[in-house]
């Protein structure tokens, strides 16, 4: 696996103010397959600097050269596809299938919306006696995860690049191979030199460092709460923009005239792709107590059916953490109905696909994230019942309704505290806004929701 052992700063490879590495791991086999520098807080300033540097030219260039740019970039990440999609295979352990088709397919067609976006959208307005001009944000600070290693970079550098901005990305330290491959991606396109940068590190030293740099006018970050809070906290303290896209713990709500061996099957589809770790995943399923048992069944024949066709977990911390989730649930009373804790392989961060019923709102599993391929199945008593059992988190990131008729379904999906429903197994939509209610974050990504985020107003009056 080719691996840059520097920093893509101002339009070239430049070495690291420092000789520390991060050594890059395939969770499918523990291998290690590359390493690549861990950032300072020199290489962030350095980056941010050229960033700023870039800011005037770039907010200046008409936004039909800036979407003609973005589609360009989209243009090299799909004839890149096979080498991405294999890299982020050899980094995240995804299946590769997975890998074409989510991981490198999704960011190309996000890359694609937001090239027509740039194109279209209303830069200037008419309020009354004003023209409101809608302007770059300035230098962004785009924070992101390794659980989908491309769209989470894609889905911020795309919209920021439309609307004019300047970026420096921190990626996850866990698959900072793929943001290597998209910074020569950036670079084939011939974007200006410093309108996107690249620093890889530590997230408390290279990503910290960027959250506090003077030099940025907006952190984007999507990560963990925990880690989001901090950002929040530093962000505000400068009186600074903060994007913020964190945690789940998403319903699945099934209500009684709904197709259930549909439901439960795309319902544990949901919770295992990926395996487990994506933050919108619905890993509670809410059943009316006269389906449950036969719900229960299905799900746990759905789950025995992946076997092994489910990838690792990123990391053996990762995988140390599901497993002790796994133990919790059972030590607090919910019966373990497919998988369990131990280990399915020898070598390689595996679980095995895992499904509790008995679990009841006030469990652990029901409560807090776990980020692996865990589902836990409640039982309700009446809808009011079902909407308190989902409604019953700290976070609102996403969900599920399904019913015997769309309006029903849409009835109760208005009562949720989410921010995404999927009705009757709606398709993903890549130009819907995604985003949290709750301490599921702050602000939203996609779309033209996604675009006006990186945008701030100046009203002129006549
Ligand atoms: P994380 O918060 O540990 O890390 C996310 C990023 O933040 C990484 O790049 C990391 O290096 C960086 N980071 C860590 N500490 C930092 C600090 N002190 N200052 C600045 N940056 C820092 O999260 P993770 O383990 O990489 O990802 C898993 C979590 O992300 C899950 O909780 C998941 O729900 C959440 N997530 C949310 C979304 C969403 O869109 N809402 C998407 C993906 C993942």
């Amino acid at each position: 696996m080719k691996a840059h052992d520097g920093m893509y700063i101002d339009g070239a490879w430049r070495p690291a103010a420092d000789r520390d590495a991060i050594e890059v791991v395939n969770p499918a086999d523990e291998q290690v397959i590359g390493q690549v520098p861990a950032g300072t807080a020199e290489d962030v300033d350095a980056a941010v600097r050229a960033a700023r540097a870039a800011l005037p030219g770039w907010a200046a260039t008409p936004p039909s050269e800036r979407a003609a740019r973005i589609a360009a970039l989209r243009d090299v990440l799909a004839a890149r596809k096979e080498e991405i999609a294999e890299t982020v295979t050899a980094e995240l352990g995804s299946p590769l299938e997975l890998s074409q088709k989510v991981h490198v397919g999704l960011p190309i067609t996000v890359a694609g919306s937001y090239a027509e976006l740039a194109a279209t959208y209303a830069f200037e307005e008419k309020a009354g006696n004003s023209t409101v001009l809608h302007e770059p944000v300035g230098v962004v600070g785009a924070i992101t995860p390794w659980n989908y290693p491309l769209h989470q970079v894609v889905a911020k550098v795309a919209p920021a690049l439309a609307a004019g901005c300047t970026v420096v990305l921190k990626p996850a330290e866990d698959t900072p191979l793929t943001a290597q491959l998209f910074a020569e991606a950036v670079h084939e396109t011939g974007l200006p030199a410093g309108v996107f940068n690249l620093v890889t590190g530590l997230g408390p030293v290279a990503g910290q460092a960027l959250a506090e740099h003077p030099g940025v006018d907006l952190v984007s970050f999507t990560g963990s709460t925990a880690v989001g809070r901090q950002i929040a906290a530093t962000a505000g303290a400068a009186v600074k923009k903060v994007a913020l896209e964190l945690g789940g713990k998403s319903a699945n709500v099934i209500l009684p005239g709904a197709d259930l061996a549909k439901a439960v099957k795309a319902g544990v589809a949901n919770v295992m792709s990926n395996s487990g770790q994506t933050c919108s995943a619905w890993t509670r399923m809410l059943v009316h107590r006269s389906q449950y048992d036969e719900a229960v069944e299905l799900a746990a024949a759905a789950a025995a059916k992946y076997g092994d066709r489910i990838g690792p977990l990123v990391n053996a911390k990762q995988q140390q953490r599901v497993r002790g989730y796994i133990q919790k649930g059972v030590a607090e009373g919910a019966r373990l109905v497919a998988g369990g804790p131990e280990s399915p392989r020898e070598r390689g961060y595996f679980v095995s696909p895992t499904v509790f019923a008995d679990v009841t709102p006030e469990m652990t599993i029901a409560q807090e994230e776990i980020f692996g391929p865990v589902l836990s199945i409640l039982r309700y008593e009446d809808e009011d019942d079902a909407l308190r059992i989902a409604n019953g988190t700290v976070y609102g990131l996403a969900g599920a309704v399904w019913a015997g008729e769309e309006g029903e379904a849409v009835a109760f999906a208005r009562r949720m505290e989410t921010g995404q429903v999927d009705i009757n197994g709606g398709r993903f939509n890549p130009l819907a806004p995604f985003g949290g209610y709750k301490q599921s974050g702050v602000g939203r990504e996609l779309g033209v929701h996604g675009l006006t985020e990186y945008l701030q107003t100046k009203s002129l009056q006549f």
